[in-house]
């Protein structure tokens, strides 16, 4: 298991201390003319409430933007980043992140991490070739992040031992003949940036020895990668730290964030303390009483079983340079000897644990391994090394996909005072491409105090009427 991100002792002694005594306004920020380049990272402490960078420029200080972001997974700590990224150069902005667990803790830590912009049949999803800019820029801002020059940190606080982006393609066997055909049309119209290749039997061999390709037809998307998803969170959220320093700013900026591990259970509990709070708690948003039965949102439990090479079977490695594996389950290898097998999909689980129960596992196991072997045989001589698992918001299907659902749930605030609150949920399967444009898109909401600049495709799910969702 990956050890945890240790942070400092949560700063926050109970009840929450109001972060906005002065009520401050929101501020029009020109967000879009602000200069995209931002200096090298530097060392980074990660003591980030007391490394406080003060401002050179005291004339501009000014009441702070306070915001809170619910949550610390892919959601959260990309709204955050992108808050930090996107306020007025010579603002003073203060994020405080609210997660039970910690970093990573939900979904986002437990997920897959295989990366694309495509649906099983090849087809860019929904904005795909944005999603996939923004989500690589996070993750290069996270790589930048732990490269940094002159690291402070006590190396064992972290473990970033191995690569957080496994840079390796992905390969998707065609499951029946029409399956074959429907792939290598849509493999027409592949974006630039992440591009399909159509690959007959042997080709597909040539990338992945011992692959069984029923149909002799591949898809194969070089650029598309998987990444390790907690060491990536943890990593994102020291580029955040890295704004608190003043690393990633100019000299007249002054930002500030705060981890708090705690539990939210209603938005009363943050009232008049923040200009905005953004809700980003993935299938857990029900556990917020002014969201609890108010949202178009499923649940659905996902377990995956990570395995090992036994250590004497060298000849079964699997090559660092082969690519992933997409069929009916999915193999996201991590290394020559270790390979996560995934997913379940149990449709209206509550069960929101990490942790995997052996019966769960079991049970896994045996749905997950035939699915696999089918098109890598080679993966019966594998053998069960742990399992992790986590709980999907699923949105609702509409002609575009299952879109993820942002927007402003004022409305659902009873005695609001000059407080904003925001919605980032149901990002179903696919949080990992979703999250850098949606926490582009949210903090330009949120800094500007304007919905409008939310796609309607995205915000339209306030409109239509709920039906048995709880
Ligand atoms: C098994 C599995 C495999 C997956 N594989 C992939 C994949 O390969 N690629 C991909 O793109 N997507 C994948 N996904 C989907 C992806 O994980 C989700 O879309 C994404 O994690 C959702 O992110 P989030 O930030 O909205 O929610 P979460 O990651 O769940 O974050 C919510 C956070 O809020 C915290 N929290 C919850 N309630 C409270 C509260 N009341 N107070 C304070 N904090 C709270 C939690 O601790 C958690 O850290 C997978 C999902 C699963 C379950």
């Amino acid at each position: 298991m990956t050890p945890a991100l240790r942070l400092p002792p949560p700063p926050l002694p109970l009840p929450i201390p109001n972060p906005n005594p002065n009520g401050r306004k929101h501020i029009t920020p020109p967000f879009l003319s602000r200069p995209s380049s931002t200096p090298a990272p530097s060392p980074f402490p990660i003591s980030s409430p007391s490394a406080k960078r003060r401002i050179s420029c005291s004339q501009k200080r000014t009441a702070p933007a306070r915001y809170a972001v619910l949550g610390a997974g892919f959601a959260g700590l990309s709204v955050a980043w992108h808050l930090f990224k996107h306020s007025p150069r010579e603002s003073r902005v203060c994020v405080d992140i609210y997660d039970e667990v910690g970093v990573g803790g939900g979904a986002s830590g437990a997920s897959g991490g295989l990366l694309h912009p495509y649906s099983p049949k090849a087809k860019v999803l929904w904005r795909g070739g944005e999603c996939w800019k923004e989500c690589l820029k996070l993750l290069t801002v996270a790589e930048g992040a732990v490269q940094a020059k002159g690291l402070t940190l006590d190396a064992s606080s972290f473990n970033f031992d191995k690569p957080i982006v496994l840079r390796r393609g992905i390969l998707r066997p065609a499951t029946t003949e029409k399956n074959a055909e429907i792939l290598k049309e849509n493999a027409q119209n592949c974006l630039q940036s992440c591009t399909l290749e159509v690959l007959d039997g042997d080709a597909a061999h040539c990338r992945v020895p011992n692959l069984h390709v029923p149909f002799n037809s591949a898809i194969y998307m070089p650029q598309a990668m998987n990444i390790h998803p907690k060491k990536y969170l943890q990593a994102l959220f020291l580029a955040c730290l890295n704004f608190t320093e003043g690393t990633t700013a100019s000299d007249c900026e002054e930002r500030e964030m705060k981890l708090y591990r705690l539990s939210v259970s209603s938005f009363h509990e943050l009232a008049g303390k923040y200009d905005a709070v953004i809700v980003c708690l993935g299938a857990k948003y029900n556990t917020l009483l002014e969201l609890k039965g108010k949202l178009p949102l499923r649940t659905c439990r996902g377990v995956i079983a990570q395995l090992q090479l036994p250590n004497l079977d060298i000849s079964g490695e699997y090559p660092n340079d082969s690519p992933s594996i997409l069929s009916d389950a999915w193999l996201a290898f991590q290394g020559p000897q270790s390979v996560l097998m995934g997913s379940t999909w149990d449709w209206n689980s509550r069960n929101y644990s990490s942790e995997v129960t052996p019966e769960e596992l079991s049970k896994a196991f045996e749905e997950l391994l035939p699915k696999a072997s089918t098109v890598y045989p080679a993966i019966n001589r594998w053998e069960l090394a742990g399992a992790r698992a986590g709980l999907r918001a699923m949105p609702p299907l509409t002609p575009l996909g299952s879109l993820p659902l942002l927007g402003c749930v004022n409305d659902l605030v009873e005695g609001r005072s000059g407080c904003d609150y925001w919605l980032v949920g149901g990002l179903g399967a696919r949080g990992l491409l979703y999250h850098g444009l949606l926490g582009k898109l949210m903090a330009h909401a949120v800094i500007s105090s304007d919905a409008t600049v939310l796609p309607s495709e995205l915000t339209s799910w306030k409109q239509t009427k709920l039906v048995g969702t709880s």
